[in-house]
């Protein structure tokens, strides 16, 4: 059993990935920013299905806060696996995109990066074993209208882990993105009617939050031990 945290749990895509790796076997923390009580639910229902679980609130943006809570995780073990999911969208053409619009969408996805990825690096390249997936996005990498600010967030996490795995390579910590497409939570909730989702993914549906789960869990596993420094595409063949 290793101890994962993943930044987001309170949101479709995390608390999925939260409900696979507690499946797995893993004690999961279950990160939330002001759904504290969705991630307690979800806490409930993990230890009901006979999981181990564990719920937790900070704004991954607020650098203080953050690192003062991942303090007080790391007092009860080193966090082995870390998947940083939380991220937000503030969509606007760029002509007409606000500074706060661009700052509010990297400070979370880029500053959460470093604010939370650095004060466990080292404890856990002290297990000699450990897993750090980032969920990135299908804008990264094809661009996508009306997200410059969110395209260039979610690339830097790509460029950010290639670097990284270098550095935590000898240690048996391994670092990836994956890059979702179009997956069916809140995110996208009401943004494409199935006429769009056709026209924009060759397998003409959107994704499931499970999905992502299943490929977040194998890159946390012991046998993704040789894959470090990619990014991984799921998105139903859009590119
Ligand atoms: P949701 O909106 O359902 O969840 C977003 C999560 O991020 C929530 O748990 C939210 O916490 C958390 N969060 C937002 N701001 C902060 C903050 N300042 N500090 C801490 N946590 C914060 O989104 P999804 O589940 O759809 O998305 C999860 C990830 O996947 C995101 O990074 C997103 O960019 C990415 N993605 C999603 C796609 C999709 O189609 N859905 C496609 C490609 C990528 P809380 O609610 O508790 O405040």
């Amino acid at each position: 059993m290793k101890r994962a945290l993943v930044t987001g749990g309170s949101g479709g895509i995390g608390a999925a990935i939260c409900s696979r790796l507690a499946a797995d076997g893993h004690h999961v923390i279950v990160h939330a920013n002001r759904g504290l009580d969705k991630a307690q639910a979800l806490v409930a229902q993990i230890q009901a299905a006979g999981g181990s679980a564990q719920a937790v609130a900070f704004d991954v943006t607020d650098r203080q806060a953050t690192a003062a809570a991942l303090e007080r995780l790391v007092e009860e073990g080193a966090i082995q696996i870390l998947v940083n999911n939380a991220g937000i969208h503030d969509d606007a053409v760029f002509p007409g995109m606000s500074g706060e619009q661009w700052d509010r969408v990297l400070d979370v996805s880029l500053n959460g990066f470093f604010n939370v990825t650095q004060p466990l690096t080292m404890p856990m390249m002290r297990t000699r074993w450990g897993r750090i997936v980032s969920i990135s996005s299908v804008a990264a990498i094809a661009g996508n209208r009306g997200q410059v600010n969110y395209s260039a967030a979610k690339g830097a996490l790509h460029a950010a882990s290639k670097s990284l795995a270098l550095e935590l390579a000898s240690r048996g910590v391994t670092v990836n993105a994956v890059a979702p497409g179009l997956i069916a939570t809140d995110m996208i909730d009401g943004s494409f009617d199935a006429d769009a989702v056709k026209k924009l993914v060759p397998m003409q549906r959107v994704g499931r939050p499970e999905e992502v789960a299943d490929l977040v869990a194998f890159l946390a596993s012991d046998r993704a031990a040789y894959i470090s420094g990619q990014v991984i595409s799921i998105n139903g063949a859009m590119i």
